[in-house]
């Protein structure tokens, strides 16, 4: 049977590490609130939980859960469920045997690791040195061997000030700042495949965020919408504890005007430069720092570098921010995978019907500003508002 264990470490030293100390204790704040968030929604409140420079060490009867539920807790570098103990080496060393009993097989090749902050009468070494020595002959019969290259498990044991902790795991988190330490920002949701991964880009660096969808139907269709909204809930699972409001906006008829009266060649442009106008207004409304999307060079025919200026000069209050503009599809793609919206994007669903064979690879902004006074984009913008509605995808 394995050992109880009944604690965990947070790790968020990194970048966090490196700030001064007033933005360090506002990142650990609210890092501290975020986690308690995410543990509350999950009925895993920890029993205590002690602060320290770069850590915070939780009590719990579910480490291990409450471990891989905080590898979706943004600013986390890391975690690992573990035991505490006190930092007497003796108690250290009966922890660390109880554990190898439980988890070194027979002719296995170990290593002992240690990281010690604190006043303590012993060094890192010592311990190593110690722990490794008395596994080696209480567990005589497994025929172990130490093995600091390449083992088959590392025990590690961490001893802060009074207490230690032993563990042999250590799950990734997603590191970068927690989320609310950044203003908050739109985002222009597609449910595509670039568009979930630019969001979950910039949340990764301390951004709330407000999906915005643009509901193109009859050019799209539901499966399109569904879609969508989905990728809005799996971005929220990373963002326990914050709002999840999310913009439809309704834009079939626009797009039917724009195929009636403009150039065909136009046609994405315009719908581009019509859903950064919107975003916009929502930004303003939503007290929004600035609008995200998921175009990257060269990924489409609106994403020419060329067309990226035009699209551009559409947006006059908010700097429109694209996380993945240096991005290779299969990078994308790798990441949609690992923040878990790449199943939804890639499902069936209609792409839009209203996009030209032929589309402008660089269009002349004057043309498409032309084009834009015919349509009457501004009544557009106007309707696109008014008709938009909110939902709350709790
Ligand atoms: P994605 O994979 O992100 O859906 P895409 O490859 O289909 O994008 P485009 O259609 O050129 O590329 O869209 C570029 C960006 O415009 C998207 O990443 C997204 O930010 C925004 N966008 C496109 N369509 C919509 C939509 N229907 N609703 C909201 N935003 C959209
Ligand atoms: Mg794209």
């Amino acid at each position: 049977m394995d050992i109880e264990l009944d604690s965990v470490i947070v790790r968020f030293g990194g970048e966090i590490g490196i700030k001064g100390e007033w933005t360090r204790r506002r990142c650990q704040q609210l890092l501290l609130r975020n986690l308690m968030s995410t543990l509350g929604q999950r009925k895993l409140v920890p029993k205590a939980i002690t602060q320290k420079r770069g850590r915070i060490y939780l009590r719990t009867t579910k480490a291990k859960t409450t471990a891989l539920e905080l590898t979706k807790v943004f600013g986390i570098s890391s975690v690992s469920p573990a035991r505490q103990t006190s930092s007497d080496l003796k108690a250290i060393t009966e922890t660390t045997l109880e554990i190898a009993q439980t988890q070194v097989d027979n002719e296995k090749g170990f290593a002992i690791r240690c990281r010690r902050v604190g006043k303590h009468p012993y060094s890192s070494m010592d311990v190593c040195k110690e722990l490794g020595k008395k596994i080696l002959e209480r567990l005589k019969n497994r025929n172990l061997r130490v093995d600091l290259v390449n083992p088959d498990i590392i025990i590690s044991a961490e001893v802060r000030d009074k207490q230690a902790y032993i563990y042999t795991e250590r799950l990734q988190g997603p590191g970068g700042f927690p989320l609310g330490s950044q203003a908050k920002v739109v985002v222009l949701l597609s449910g595509g495949i670039d568009s979930p991964v630019a969001s979950w880009l910039v949340m990764k660096r301390g951004c709330p965020i407000t999906p915005i969808y643009v509901d193109n139907t009859p050019f799209t269709d539901e499966r399109t919408t569904d879609r969508a909204l989905e990728t809005a809930k799996k971005l929220f699972e990373w963002a326990k504890g914050f709002p999840r409001k999310t913009y439809i906006i309704r834009n079939g008829q626009n797009i039917q005007r724009i195929k009636e009266k403009a150039p065909k060649r136009f046609g994405c442009l315009l719908c581009k430069r019509l859903m950064y106008r919107i975003a916009e207004r929502i930004a303003e409304r939503e007290g929004a720092e600035g609008v995200v999307t998921g175009e990257a060079i060269g990924e489409q025919a609106s994403q020419t570098m060329h067309n990226l200026r035009v699209l551009d000069d559409a947006a006059t209050k908010f700097p429109i921010h694209r996380p993945l503009l240096g991005f290779n599809k299969t990078e994308i793609e790798k990441l949609a995978r690992k923040i878990g919206t790449f199943e939804i994007s890639t499902r069936r669903a209609k792409g839009c019907m209203a996009a030209p064979l032929k589309p402008a690879t660089k269009a002349k902004l004057e043309m498409v500003k032309e084009a834009e006074e015919k349509i009457g984009i501004t009544e557009m913008v106007e309707k696109a508002i008014t008709t938009s509605e909110t939902l709350d995808l709790s």
